[in-house]
């Protein structure tokens, strides 16, 4: 069992504010991931929730009690360093078993969890072989041993696969997905990468200049974005965001949006601040027909889909349609959106509008 619960955590370093009150919930058993651009405060939030860090107000519990202040000996909390660090002269099996020894556990004791860990990471051929001259993929299994031999409650990881190319940052990734969902241990993530977040998390926290500006399943991140910088940080290409000039008229249920009927959300009938109108590419629809139309700028070609570029009345939007459908460089289409895949913000805050 591990449910973790950030509450109203702030941190500051001097004058610095690295995490503004930041609150939400870790469930027990899940992959959860820290997303955001660098320096938004990941990291610093990570190392609170293990102990290397003090929070300077809030509270941090471990299932249901308040470590906010304990050490991280007393946390129980495996951190995840890098996955290459590593006692390169010592042999796979040594550098397993190292945390256990140096706990004071019986040889026979160490022995019988050291070979269940290399099972469940399918290592036992090579644990007498010293880690210096393992593969990359063998080196990383061995990393994650030494973090799983200790049973913690939870395992924080920081970018592990940040220094992987692409390909075996992938598999990386799978495996790693494929193990926390064998042994269901509550694993906290943080990584830049909006995809590796989409595609591994069960949740993620979305944060951008110390402040968490969303929490949720990724699909809820995805298809109801709470901010503007939420939906332009997940998915590729990000979000369309069209300016709306004008106020919405008292009691107007709906803006007309060249030809395009758009529901306002209740308050912001009367509103007079400009409102920005989101809409993903897949959402974008091409026709010959239509009142709102826009001139067709570049072409990308991606196999099953093809990105369109589009110069239209209120800025560039960018349109994902079928490979097979023709759109010629110069020419004027009509556009159309799929209403319900819409999301409104208020661009003085930033904010969706629901
Ligand atoms: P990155 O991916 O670049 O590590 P991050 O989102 O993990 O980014 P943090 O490492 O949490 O960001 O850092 C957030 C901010 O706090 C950064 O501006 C960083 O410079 C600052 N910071 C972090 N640790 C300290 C410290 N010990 N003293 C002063 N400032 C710090």
């Amino acid at each position: 069992m591990a449910e973790i619960r950030i509450q109203n955590v702030r941190k500051e370093f001097g004058d610095f504010v690295a995490v503004k009150e930041s609150s939400f919930t870790i469930e027990d058993g899940e992959f959860f991931m820290l997303l955001g651009p660098s320096g938004c405060g990941k990291t610093t939030t990570l190392r609170m929730i293990a102990g290397l860090e003090l929070p300077t107000s809030g509270e941090i519990y471990l299932d249901g009690e308040e470590i906010s202040q304990r050490p991280p000996s007393q946390r129980d909390i495996a951190f995840v360093f890098q996955m290459f660090a590593l006692y390169p002269h010592m042999n796979v099996y040594r550098n397993l078993s190292y945390p256990l020894v140096s706990q004071g556990m019986p040889r026979a004791a160490v022995r019988e969890k050291v070979d269940e860990v290399a099972r469940i990471l399918g290592i036992e051929n090579i644990l007498k072989k010293p880690v210096g001259g393992l593969s990359g993929g063998d080196r990383q299994r061995v990393a994650l041993g030494r973090a799983i031999v200790r049973d913690p409650k939870a395992f924080m990881m920081d970018e592990p696969l940040g220094a992987l190319d692409a390909e075996f940052r992938e598999r990386m990734a799978e495996e790693l997905r494929a193990l926390h969902d064998r042994m269901g241990a509550t694993t906290v993530y943080v990584t830049h990468d909006q995809l590796e977040a989409m595609q591994m998390g069960d949740k993620i926290v979305v944060m951008n200049n110390a402040v968490v500006e969303q929490f949720g399943t990724p699909q809820e991140i995805y298809d109801k974005p709470a901010t503007m910088f939420v939906a332009d940080f997940i998915g590729s290409p990000s979000m369309n965001f069209l300016r709306f000039d004008g106020s919405v008229p008292e009691g107007a249920h709906s803006i007309e949006m060249q030809g395009q009927s758009i529901s306002v959300p209740r308050q912001m009938q009367g509103a007079s601040d400009k409102l920005v109108f989101g809409v993903r590419p897949e959402h974008v629809t091409l026709s010959d027909a239509g009142a709102y139309r826009g001139e067709v700028l570049a072409t990308e070609y991606l196999g099953t889909t093809q990105i369109i570029t589009l110069d239209t009345p209120n800025g560039e939007l960018k349109a994902r349609v079928p490979a097979g459908q023709v759109a010629t460089v110069g020419e004027t289409v009509g556009l159309g959106f799929k209403g319900e895949a819409v999301t409104l913000f208020d661009e003085s805050t930033g904010r969706a509008l629901r």
